[in-house]
């Protein structure tokens, strides 16, 4: 089975994406880890990569399909991507890959959160100025520095709420093609983001039919 994970940043994508690899064994596929992976390898895709992203540009939709193939052309078990696609160009050329092997995205699952959500989630981020973990000021225990050695917090940069309203904008001009690319296939599955960790991620085995027997 595979799956495209979609939502907005702080849906808690990575959370759940983590509880399925825990549980069923997928393999998590992040497009910026793969990246970074292959930057840092030094091959000459990577070396291509790094150039472009130095120059200021974004990869191109052939780079990062390229590291993806070579990420999961020999993946047995279910893959999850996330960060991936970002594009309906992204999206075709994942299904026409996928087809030529057999295989196909069986689910997009979204992970709705409402705007006002989100806001209140990034905005109340905070992070040790020493050693980097991250707290939420609603999140019980939360002590207005740092647990773990006593630092000093701060709002990170695009934290704060003007930039969380143009993330949240980039999202939406983004995703919304993707919601509705998936849609046409009757393959996007949404959940209610707004639940706790654990209700989310119940809704989503339920929506994946993981659940059935157990
Ligand atoms: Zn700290």
């Amino acid at each position: 089975m595979n799956i495209v994970l979609l939502g907005f940043p702080g849906a808690g994508k990575g959370t759940q994406a983590e509880k399925l690899v825990g549980k069923y064994n997928f393999r998590h596929i992040s497009t910026g880890d793969l990246i970074r992976h292959e930057i840092a390898l030094g091959t000459p895709l990577g070396k291509e990569v790094e150039a472009t992203i130095d120059s200021g540009n974004l990869a191109s939709d052939e780079m990062i399909i390229s590291i993806l193939v070579k990420a999961i052309k020999d993946e047995k078990r279910s893959v999850i991507f996330d960060g991936f696609p970002r594009t309906i160009a992204q999206a075709e050329a994942l299904d026409d890959y996928l087809a030529q092997h057999g295989t196909q995205v069986d689910a997009a699952v979204l992970i709705r959160l409402s705007e006002a959500e989100v806001l209140k989630r990034i905005t109340s981020r905070r992070i040790c100025k020493e050693c980097g973990a991250v707290y939420n000021i609603n999140a019980e225990g939360y002590s207005g520095k740092c647990n773990k050695c006593g630092g000093a917090l701060y709002i990170r940069h695009d934290d704060d709420e003007q930039s969380a309203r143009h993330r949240l904008e980039v999202f939406h001009k983004e995703t919304q093609p993707l919601i509705e690319y998936y849609e046409r296939g009757g393959k996007c599955k949404a959940v209610d983001g707004s639940k706790s960790i654990e209700k989310v991620f119940e809704e989503i085995e339920a929506v994946l039919g993981l659940s059935k027997g157990e």
